[in-house]
């Protein structure tokens, strides 16, 4: 991916009645980036991403694409390949004249449409299904042929909105790795719809969180991950454990607050002024039985209410000093005795992993 903007939404917004269904959204994509739109179902993405392939005129703002503003621009003039969760395949013609059907709209001659239509088939891995109907092929294959489709007249973007979203976990996760690698073979740009968070953090370079048609945050799933702008997103990528505290004081940065029926700290830019109240979080997976006491680490008791063995790992609910909840995952190694509910525990996690929810 390079530096330079290749698609660009400028305010873009998309109102229904008083559904604002895209609210003023904004965001550069740079070339041969593969940027997810992430959120829940009505969050707005599959109205954003028909802002670009031109179903959907905006109320206001602008779409540029390499240099060229396209927000009026009719859909057949775009040149953007899209890809839908229901594959869309014409049902009465072969896999072949499916693929083939945008360079026949092209009038490409008829030999270079096959030669290209055969190579988009083999880029799919459906060297030598041509000749079937869409209906003789599984669930899998109808999608690639579908994307197939999409990429043969060598779109200027491609855009695909839960394309996957028909398949079962084991194809879709298979799924996943080709159409990525897909992406790197013919250095396309990608705007990919999901409401699947983990299709979102394996396949991107960038991922978009929507919600209420807006962009709650963006950024590349490590650092959405690490450090998430609010709750809203904090709560969406990942788990989260969140628990309310009091702040005691600043120092040397790092804030302490009353939580847990203990003292946790917490690092900070700025003082916190005494007596707020305060929302903190932490990963379960930073979150471990204590070991020898450090002085970079939380630490707070607490009595194990539920645990879940999952092979590797055991899941365990802890009740603090205070009533509030911690979820961890205890990894299960030799040696390490399996928690059990009821057992009083201390638990413990480095001051870096928590954070300040805002
Ligand atoms: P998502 O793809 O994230 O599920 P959508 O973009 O489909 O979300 O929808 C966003 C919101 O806009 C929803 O509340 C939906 O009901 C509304 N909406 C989408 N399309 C239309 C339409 N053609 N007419 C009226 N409301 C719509
Ligand atoms: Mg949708």
């Amino acid at each position: 991916m390079s530096d330079d903007v290749y698609l660009r939404f400028e305010n873009v917004a998309k109102h229904y009645g008083d559904v604002r269904a895209v609210d003023d959204v904004s965001i550069d994509v740079g070339r041969e980036e593969f940027l997810t739109l992430l959120g829940a179902s009505g969050s707005g993405k599959t109205t954003l991403l028909m802002t670009v392939a031109g179903f959907t005129v905006p109320d206001r703002g602008r779409i540029i694409l390499d240099g060229e503003d396209i927000t009026w621009l009719p859909p057949s003039l775009r040149n953007i390949g899209v890809v839908f969760q229901s594959y869309a395949l014409f049902p009465h013609m072969t896999v072949s004249e499916n693929v083939a059907y945008p360079l026949r709209v092209r009038k490409v001659p008829r030999r270079e449409s096959e030669e290209r239509t055969e190579r988009a088939l083999e880029l799919v891995q459906l060297g030598g299904f041509g000749e079937r109907m869409p209906s003789q092929l599984s669930g899998g294959q109808q999608q690639r042929v579908a994307l197939a489709r999409a990429v043969v007249f060598e779109p200027r973007l491609l855009l695909m909105d839960e394309p996957l979203g028909a398949l079962d976990k084991k194809l879709r996760e298979y799924m996943q790795l080709e159409i990525k690698q897909l992406q790197r073979q013919l250095r396309i740009t990608v705007i990919y719809v999901t409401h699947d968070q983990s299709e979102a953090l394996t396949m991107s370079d960038r991922i978009a969180i929507m919600n209420d048609g807006r962009f709650e945050q963006v950024g590349s799933p490590d650092s959405l991950y690490r450090t998430p702008a609010n709750r809203f997103v904090a709560d969406f990528i990942g788990e989260t454990c969140f628990f309310r505290a009091v702040v005691e004081g600043t120092e040397g940065g790092l804030t302490a607050a009353r939580a847990g029926g203990g003292t946790i700290r917490y690092p900070t830019d700025e003082p916190a002024e005494t007596g707020r109240e305060v929302e903190l979080m932490v990963r379960p997976e930073a979150v471990r039985i204590a070991g020898p006491e450090t002085s970079a680490d939380n630490r707070l008791d607490g009595v194990v209410t539920e645990a879940i063995y999952l092979g590797e790992l055991t899941r365990c609910h802890v009740r603090l000093g205070d009533g509030q909840r911690l979820v961890m995952k205890q990894q299960n190694m030799d040696g390490v005795p399996q928690i059990r509910p009821g057992d009083r525990v201390t638990v413990s996690w480095s001051v870096r992993d928590t954070r300040l929810v805002r």
